[in-house]
């Protein structure tokens, strides 16, 4: 614990003559000044969430709230001005895999490496220790469903280490700013760290499923399987979340217990049934606080997880005219093997998105959307005094994570809305 609050301590520290005490004294390296001092998430994203999930583990362990400050600031930085909808952070390739400027989240040159989310997964569980505050569990499954699945083929043997959030092969092919962005998962890479830690992150889903506060068992994840928190009491999981929104939980226990089932920010509503009863539950710090439960008692909760469309802030240029859609936690994204050329569509503003399950052998059981569209004429020549014409099209958009496993195309997922 000393040794960890000196590395904390000392980063960005001067010497007695006045001189940056270390050679990487800089934001690139989150040293250039003191981390209680900080007031946005710089440098290398990576290596800025594993310092941040230090530093509020070290906050947790000495009760230190002056870094925990510090860790809020980092996080309100991140997930407010400098993180993509997928929960990718790390905006820039050039600028050495980091984070750059609040609002620069450019879609095709996004660096947003699959480690980078994990590591905001760790920190927002540190985050979630200290404060028991949902809002951190919602970034967990955000970058969980979309930045860090996409890291992985759907058969497994294939891996992304960026992941951008709109790719034209061609073009991702030949221009040097676009050098690291794959337009297939490639085997292996030379710096193969992302492959192995979201490996790990998979076979440790379990400790960031559940958790125990104050004899109070919290369900941060909705994702099926056994939580034996200890001897006397078991809670079962059964749910096709984020496909379906219904999560049934069966109480095992010799005394009654309480468990708190997150409310997602981003859901309209949650309503929860007891033994088929509705059941009136208390909000506390966003989650569904759910008392005196014995033993066999069936919580039925339903969570809204409607399609919906997703607007940014004017500031994000890269997004300027432009539309995403997303379900529950899951964002999605459109490729060319589902709707020919991308670049001839227009999402319509208005109309009813639908969601279709469906059972792909490739991509495997998911909810595909339908969205009304227009689909643009092209006009020939590269400037026209012409207004495009455009014609009542469907677009169908597929979870982000499941793209590139199909036929090579483009994919985007921000598109032009009118
Ligand atoms: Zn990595």
């Amino acid at each position: 614990m000393a040794l960890a609050s000196y590395f904390i301590d000392t980063r960005g520290k001067k010497a007695e003559n006045g001189e940056n005490k270390l050679i990487f004294n800089t934001p690139y390296h989150q040293s250039e000044k003191p981390v209680r001092e900080e007031r946005d998430a710089v440098g290398h994203a990576v290596r800025a969430v594993y310092l941040y999930t230090g530093m509020a583990m070290a906050a947790k362990e000495t009760d230190d709230k002056s870094l925990l400050e510090a860790c809020e600031k980092m996080w309100d930085s991140i997930t407010s001005k400098r993180m993509y909808l997928t929960g990718g952070i790390g905006s820039s390739a050039s600028a050495g895999e980091a984070f750059t400027m609040d609002y620069d989240l450019p879609n095709d040159t996004a660096y947003n490496e699959t480690c980078a989310s994990i590591g905001l997964i760790f920190f927002a569980e540190a985050m979630l220790k200290i404060t028991n505050d949902a809002k951190y569990a919602d970034i967990m499954e955000l970058a969980l469903y979309n930045n860090v699945l996409a890291g992985i083929q759907r058969d497994g043997k294939r891996f992304l280490y960026t992941n951008p959030l709109e790719v034209d092969p061609e073009y991702a092919k030949k221009l040097p700013e676009l050098e690291h962005v794959y337009a297939r998962r490639p085997k292996w890479h030379g710096c193969a760290c992302c492959p192995p830690n979201a490996a790990r992150l998979i076979a440790s889903l379990n400790r960031y499923a559940w958790r125990e506060e104050d004899d109070v068992f919290y369900s941060d994840l909705f994702i099926g399987g056994e939580y034996k928190p200890n001897e006397y009491t078991m809670i079962t999981t059964e749910t096709d979340y984020p496909y379906n929104g219904a999560v049934k939980y069966t109480v095992y226990a010799d005394k009654p217990v309480t468990i708190a089932v997150r409310k997602p920010a981003r859901s309209r509503c949650v309503t929860v049934k007891v033994n088929g009863k509705p059941y009136v539950y208390k909000l506390y710090n966003g989650y569904a606080v759910i008392e005196n439960l014995n033993n066999k008692d069936i919580v039925a909760v339903d969570i809204d997880i409607t399609p919906h469309r997703v607007y940014s802030n004017t500031r994000v240029h890269a997004n300027e005219g432009k539309c995403a859609f997303m379900a529950g936690p899951v964002v999605y994204c459109f490729e060319d093997c589902d709707n020919g050329d991308l670049n001839n569509f227009w999402a319509a503003q208005e109309g009813e998105i639908v969601s279709v399950s469906v059972s792909d052998n490739i991509i495997g059981d998911v909810n595909i959307l339908k969205i009304p569209a227009y689909k643009i004429e092209q006009t020939g020549g590269l400037y026209s005094f012409e207004t495009p014409k455009k014609e009542k099209a469907e677009l169908t958009a597929v979870p982000y994570y499941a793209w590139g496993n199909r036929e090579e195309g483009k994919m985007k997922v921000w598109i032009a809305e009118k």
